[in-house]
């Protein structure tokens, strides 16, 4: 395979660009080698600009459900385009997308739009912390909320020690406020709660991980979540910026079934474009200026043409039903397909998947939260995934990280996939 231009290219953006990437896992810096530039994509394919095409598992890192560049998103978008790019000014489409979004979210009777999912998980937080006068919230270790300062803490030692930040630039008064509890472990979470009575204004968490390579919360524990929640006055966030109209119509909340005060949201909902969403019960939304006290804002949010290409994915999946089952199927034929190859060559990598995202962590041992998802041998993720790429298959460049499929990816992909996961585990043993 000739990368000739892509090793040009990021010489050249490591210049201007820190690392050459506006993002830190584009580098390949845990699975070494030159990161490829890409040219463009279609359906479930990317061609890199040396002329090398993909199929991708990536999606952009989650929004891409239906594949590349589909049609009736760049028939929105050029329609859209027509009118103007940006006002400042309310549009009526802002209005169609609140809809839309509230009637597939139950839970969500008020929602905001912004440009990232880091923005709506930072707001969620502070609008929880203004609605309940409290300053503390609780994080579990290994799901990732976007890279806003309260979020970037990890648990120090020792169950009841400080968090520490995981990042320089982050103040030691953040870590102070942000708790850390173990993801499925319902005394973690307890602990910290009666600890810190009446000091915790929001417990946040992936129903589905998909930062930390992907597991489903367990029912008995979510449903635990939910009742401590209740019972202490504390606000229920989910972050379904990767899931939400990824896992189902409905998201992770549909799946576990278990409604959260507020819900987060991003990648699908913006069609391809930078947006994000936070929203929830009427009561808690309308803390936010300009009805409430709490400060909240965006030159950018709701924007024309993010609105358009959001709005055509949700119209989407609103009037094809059987959507999430067509995809479903095609997840499961490629499940099958590399539990079958491993049975074959005597190597039980855990699988966990849930609908279209799903990852295979490089251990046999069950993976339920972070500190199982470490046992991980990432030296051999990194070995996998050059063995895969060598055979026109784009997976992401680090192991805890999701394998997203969809409706775009044919029989044909899937199956050339699975004869690649085979060879690619058979050589790196
Ligand atoms: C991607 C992601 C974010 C951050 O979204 P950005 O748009 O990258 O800021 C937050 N939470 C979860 C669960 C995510 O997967």
């Amino acid at each position: 395979m000739n990368i000739d231009r892509s090793k040009s290219l990021f010489e050249e953006a490591k210049k201007y660009i820190p690392g050459g990437v506006n993002s830190p896992v584009r580098a390949f810096k845990s699975v070494g080698g030159n990161p490829l530039f890409i040219k463009r994509g279609e359906g479930s394919k990317m061609i890199d600009v040396d002329g090398n095409e993909y199929i991708d598992y990536i999606g952009s890192w989650g929004p891409h459900l239906f594949g590349h560049n589909p049609q009736f998103i760049k028939d929105a978008l050029l329609k859209a385009i027509d009118d103007g790019t940006s006002f400042g000014a309310p549009t009526a489409i802002e209005i169609e997308m609140a809809k839309l979004l509230t009637e597939l979210i139950p839970s969500m009777k008020m929602v905001r739009m912004v440009n990232s999912g880091t923005e709506a998980t930072m707001s969620a937080v502070r609008v929880a912390r203004g609605y309940t006068g409290r300053e503390k919230f609780i994080k579990f270790e290994g799901c990732y909320h976007g890279h806003a300062d309260c979020f970037l803490i990890k648990a120090g030692s020792g169950a009841l020690t400080l968090g520490v930040p995981t990042s320089p630039g982050v103040t030691r008064g953040n870590a102070a406020d942000t708790l850390l509890a173990d993801y499925n472990n319902i005394d973690s979470v307890k602990k910290l709660v009666y600890a810190n009575k009446d000091e915790i204004a929001a417990i946040i968490i992936e129903p589905v991980a998909g930062n930390m390579g992907v597991m489903k919360v367990k029912n008995s524990f979510i449903k635990e979540l939910r009742d401590i929640c209740d019972e202490e006055g504390i606000v229920l966030i989910f972050d379904e910026v990767m899931t939400g109209f990824r896992v189902s119509r409905g998201g992770a909340q549909e799946i576990v079934n278990i409604k959260p005060d507020l819900s987060t949201f991003g990648k699908i909902i913006g069609g391809g474009l930078p947006v994000g969403a936070f929203g929830g019960k009427k009561e808690i939304m309308e803390q936010i200026a300009p009805v409430g006290p709490v400060y909240q804002a965006g030159t950018l949010s709701g924007n024309p043409l993010a609105m358009a290409a959001g709005y055509a994915a949700l119209k989407y999946i609103y009037e094809n039903p059987s959507f999430y089952d067509d995809l479903e199927e095609k997840a499961d034929y490629l499940e099958s397909g590399f539990r079958n190859n491993l049975s074959k060559l005597g190597k039980m990598f855990w699988i966990n998947r849930v609908g279209s995202m799903s990852c295979m962590f490089f251990t046999e041992k069950e993976v339920i939260d972070f500190n199982s998802a470490v046992k991980s041998d990432t030296v051999l993720y990194g070995k996998y995934f050059h063995e895969m790429l060598n055979q026109g298959i784009y997976l992401a460049p680090a192991q805890f990280e999701a394998m997203f499929i969809s409706t775009a990816h044919t029989k044909a992909d899937l199956d050339k996939t699975i004869e690649a996961h085979y060879n690619s585990i058979k050589n790196i043993q």
